[in-house]
């Protein structure tokens, strides 16, 4: 069975910078995932550091947490049936020239390193990047009144 998850979507600094934003939210809106949290922020070092902690010692470690402390974020949390794969799906491979036509990350980018877009990988760091970067009253879950307001209004 399928489970209602939350996960962790950021649009990285070189997404924000070529005005990807809007697009990118676009998609997992059509899709109806339920957008629960968002801001726009400048990652700190310690951020990037915990954000990032499985991939110490790689050989790209450094520049990714360069990169992602390059400019501001749009950190979100969606909501949704199965919400973490399908979101990878949207994104896309993590190199862009292997992803698939029409995914967030081959219509948008060209390199591995800067690809666009950040999307937890499994239920376990989902919950820790939402930790990360969202207080729990930031979660903003329940706000489905205005189709009840407008039923009442319209018939
Ligand atoms: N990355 C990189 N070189 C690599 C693998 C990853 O520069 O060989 C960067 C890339 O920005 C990627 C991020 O590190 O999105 C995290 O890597 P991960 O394997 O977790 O990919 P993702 O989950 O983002 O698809
Ligand atoms: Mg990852």
């Amino acid at each position: 069975m399928k489970q209602v998850e939350r996960t962790f979507i950021a649009v990285k600094p070189d997404g924000v910078e070529r005005g990807l934003v809007g697009n990118i939210i676009r998609r997992f809106e059509h899709k109806g995932f339920k957008l629960i949290a968002m801001k726009m922020l400048n990652v700190t070092p310690e951020m990037a550091k915990a954000h990032y902690a499985e991939h110490v010692g790689k050989p790209f470690y450094e520049r990714l947490i360069n990169y992602i402390q390059a400019g501001p974020i749009v950190a979100m949390v969606w909501e949704g049936l199965d919400v973490i794969k399908g979101a990878r799906v949207i994104m896309g491979s993590t190199n862009p020239n292997e992803a698939q036509v029409g995914t967030i990350r081959a219509d948008f980018a060209q390199v591995m390193e800067y690809n666009v877009v950040h999307g937890s990988d499994s239920l376990e760091s989902a919950e820790r990047e939402i930790s990360i970067y969202f207080k729990p009253e930031e979660i903003c879950d329940k706000y489905e009144n205005m189709s009840e307001i407008l039923k009442e209004r319209l018939g």
